[in-house]
């Protein structure tokens, strides 16, 4: 199948989504190794209709929707439903300390986030204490003007901060001394490197180090064997997410449900 005409059809799916509320919310458990138990959840999209092109992952449809402006109906639709569960399922989100939600680099750049963000909240009566954002390095690249204002104004009102993708880029480290983040995620490429005998961690263990010297807390991502999980919380990593203690589903059939 000629690739223009898969994205085409992608295109059109994603517009059809938006306008008939066709995204649910998946989430995935995040394990806090200090309280033995989930302590948060990362809101992760997917499209309910994907028609005969099977199962698309975010990852190919969050950058057509950004190049096709979708990416701001998008993004209040995401936060919309995670408010909207959290005022819903209430013996859940109580135990829960937040729900952690994938910032696009465009709504990270865009001037009014903050009062979209805000408003949606308040109709559902949900604290922004409760959603901590995950932006990524290349989210702050060319608009930092914007978005470090955008970071101060959302912190005012009570919203958290993670870096997503921690290591990937080039400038992590200097942005993480530039803004105030609360959350460092250490990537899936690095946590896999655990298992080569010549890495021994020597990567993750820098960037634990890191994060805690900027005072964040970290999380590991993509962490899928015991043997990983072990050497993580020797090297006092904070949280854990991953396959291992949970794929992303949706709220009724979660490992989270374990908890309540
Ligand atoms: P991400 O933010 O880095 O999300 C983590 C991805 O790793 C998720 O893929 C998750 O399912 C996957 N993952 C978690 N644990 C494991 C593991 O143990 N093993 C393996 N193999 N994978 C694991 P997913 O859900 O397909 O999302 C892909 C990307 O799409 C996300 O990467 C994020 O960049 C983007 N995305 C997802 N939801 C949203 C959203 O609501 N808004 C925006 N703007 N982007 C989103
Ligand atoms: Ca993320
Ligand atoms: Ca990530």
């Amino acid at each position: 199948e000629p690739k223009n005409h898969r994205r085409d059809r992608i295109e059109k799916l994603v517009a059809d989504a938006v306008e008939n509320n066709g995204f649910e919310m998946y989430y995935q458990p995040i394990f806090s190794i200090e309280k033995g138990t989930f302590h948060s959840a990362e809101a992760l999209i997917r499209m309910r209709s994907t028609s005969e092109l099977g199962y698309i992952s975010p990852e190919e449809f969050i950058p057509i929707a950004e190049e096709k402006g979708m990416i701001f109906d998008i993004g209040d639709a995401v936060v919309e439903q995670v408010a909207e569960f959290a005022k819903r399922s209430e013996v859940v989100s109580q135990k829960l300390d937040f729900i952690e939600v994938n910032l696009s680099g465009l709504q990270a750049a865009s001037p009014d986030l903050d009062k979209r963000l805000e408003q949606i909240l308040r109709k559902y009566g949900i604290s922004p204490s409760f959603i901590n954002l995950e932006i990524t390095e290349t989210a702050v690249i060319g608009s930092e003007d914007v978005f470090s204002k955008n970071i101060s104004s959302l912190r005012r009102i009570g919203f958290s901060f993670s870096m997503d993708d921690f290591g990937t880029g080039y400038a992590s480290l200097s942005y993480l001394s530039r803004l105030p983040i609360d959350l460092v995620k250490i990537d899936k490429s690095f946590v896999d490197q655990l298992e080569t005998a010549d890495s021994r961690g020597d990567f993750v263990k820098a960037i634990i180090s890191i994060g805690h010297m900027f005072r964040c807390k970290v999380i590991a991502e993509g962490v899928e064997l015991d043997s990983q999980l072990s050497t993580l919380r020797e090297l006092s990593c904070d949280y854990i997410q991953g396959y291992i203690w949970g794929k992303p589903a949706p709220i009724e059939e979660n490992a989270i449900q374990s908890k309540v």
